[in-house]
């Protein structure tokens, strides 16, 4: 079988064989961009790069980049563990081209590494293109020879990508595999896409118009091309499984999840154990790149990731922390790839465990009252949004954990009760507060966790980038 690690150097090696600068990931913290929370696509540290701002002695470029989409308006934190595709941190492969080649060879190169190379078969892929791309379109017919109900012309925004309210702009292309009829979904852009069945791999976004304040469009004078592609997604169709908690790298994971709680890994208690192994491993990378837990910001993104572990490491029925003892074996699988997460384990492991010990205590104080509250609740039915504000402020409950814990009963929580409750308890800290603090970060994330009570960071400033790939 070919390793999640062979098959991220087996990327590279594609695309450094094509010419491509091999680009080392940044960091999960922006360097170039403060309103973003984290990186969360492939394309985020050469931002610059594609706008003109920053050039470099390279102009064709490939990476695996660390992303993580727990907040902002890219969010899976509520997918992790209910779909077989999604996780809060994931690798994202990429090459791009900075005003050097565009479309053409960007499919080109796409399909010869996943069907030559990976030997991918192609009568399992469908490839979208934005519904005016007849460029595109016509590319694929030429160049995969996919029969034309295979080429699918979508109209929506999954298809056309914007880096803003202005600057590069353009059409995207995304290549998806069908795992099969005994998986739940349909095609893209059928009412039932959002299965596991079809499941999306890579997103090739051509950059080639320029927004305008007035949002008119121009021809960019040198088009770009982006493109991303899931790691873990990938693997999966390697190793032949639809579920990416079945590769190698989180078999490892919530085999040891499940021998430390005592649970089998394909029992009761399965989607919390690939909780468990999602969030260790986002938690663990956030840590290594400096994050660490708190109250607000960054940290409190990290804070609601360990939380809700720890939550599933409870119901799976762990009677002891267990989070830490996780990390050695993310070590052993990434570690070689990413030794940041060596040099960080000892902070990583100290972390995690401290974090569970914590909010162990509290944790079972916090559930009783959502049974007392909750228990009478049934399908449909709405959780007081005070009732989510008193665990959130009294027993440290994110307000996505409430909602997930009521989850399995159609319980939902009502958010406009608790971002109420929330507002209430910020004026009056506000009238007690006689601090300066006037560095423009504090006042962002004052901002940011009060207009988002605290728990959800969706949007920031109007320049994070609308879909990133
Ligand atoms: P999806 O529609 O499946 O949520 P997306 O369109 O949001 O994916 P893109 O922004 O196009 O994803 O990112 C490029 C690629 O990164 C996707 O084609 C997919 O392979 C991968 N990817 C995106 N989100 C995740 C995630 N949460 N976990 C793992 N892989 C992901
Ligand atoms: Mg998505
Ligand atoms: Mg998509
Ligand atoms: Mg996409």
């Amino acid at each position: 079988m070919t390793s999640t690690n062979d098959i991220r150097a087996s990327f590279l090696d594609f695309f450094k064989g094509e010419g491509h600068a091999p680009v080392p990931s940044s960091p999960l913290v922006p360097q170039n961009d403060p309103t973003l929370m984290f990186v969360n696509a492939g394309m985020v540290p050469f931002k610059n790069v594609f706008t003109g701002r920053e050039s470099r002695d390279y102009t064709t470029a490939t990476s695996a980049q660390k992303c993580v989409r727990a907040g902002g308006k890219h969010n899976d934190l509520e997918n992790v563990g209910f779909t077989a595709r999604h996780h809060t941190f994931f690798e994202m492969l990429g090459n791009f081209s900075f005003g050097d080649y565009f479309k053409d060879q960007a499919i080109e190169h796409a399909w010869t590494l996943i069907t030559k190379i990976w030997g991918i078969d192609p009568a399992r892929l469908t490839a979208t293109v934005y519904h005016t791309d007849d460029e595109a379109f016509d590319l694929w017919r030429k160049i995969s020879g996919l029969p034309e109900d295979r080429i699918i012309r979508i109209a929506g925004a999954d298809n056309f990508w914007s880096m803003g309210d202005t600057g590069p702009c353009g059409p995207c292309s995304e290549l998806f595999y069908d795992h099969g009829d005994h998986i739940p979904g349909g095609p893209p852009g059928s009412p039932d896409e959002d299965g596991d069945r079809f499941v999306e791999i890579w997103n090739l976004v051509f950059m080639q118009y320029d927004q305008g304040e007035d949002g008119s469009r121009s021809d960019l004078p040198r088009p770009s091309i982006d493109t991303g592609m899931g790691l873990e997604r990938a693997v999966a169709v390697m190793q032949g499984t639809h579920d990416n908690f079945e590769i190698d790298l989180f078999r490892a994971l919530t085999e040891a999840a499940s021998e430390l709680a005592h649970t089998p890994r394909e029992g009761e208690f399965k989607t919390s154990l690939r909780v468990i192994a999602d969030h260790v491993r986002a938690g663990g990378f956030l840590i290594a790149d400096g994050v660490l837990p708190a109250n607000e910001g960054r940290g409190y993104v990290l804070r609601r990731i360990l939380r809700r572990a720890i939550r599933h490491a409870h119901i799976a029925g762990a009677k002891d922390p267990i989070l830490h003892r996780l990390v050695p074996v993310l070590s052993g699988q990434m570690g070689a790839a990413y030794p940041e997460l060596v040099r960080a384990q000892a902070l990583i492991e100290q972390t995690l465990h401290q974090e569970e010990v914590r909010f162990r205590q509290t944790l079972d104080r916090g559930l009783k009252l959502l049974d007392e509250q909750a228990g009478d609740l049934g399908e449909g039915d709405t959780l007081d949004g005070g009732v989510a504000f008193k665990l959130y402020d009294t027993f440290g409950f994110p307000y996505d954990l409430t909602e997930d814990a009521l989850k399995t009963k159609g319980v939902s929580v009502d958010r406009s009760g608790f971002d109420a409750a929330m507002a209430e308890q910020k004026a009056a800290a506000r009238a007690a507060w006689s601090g300066s603090g006037s560095a423009a970060d504090e006042t962002l994330w004052f901002d940011i966790a009060e207009r988002d009570g605290g728990t959800e960071f969706t949007g920031y400033a109007a320049d994070e980038s609308d879909g990133v790939i």
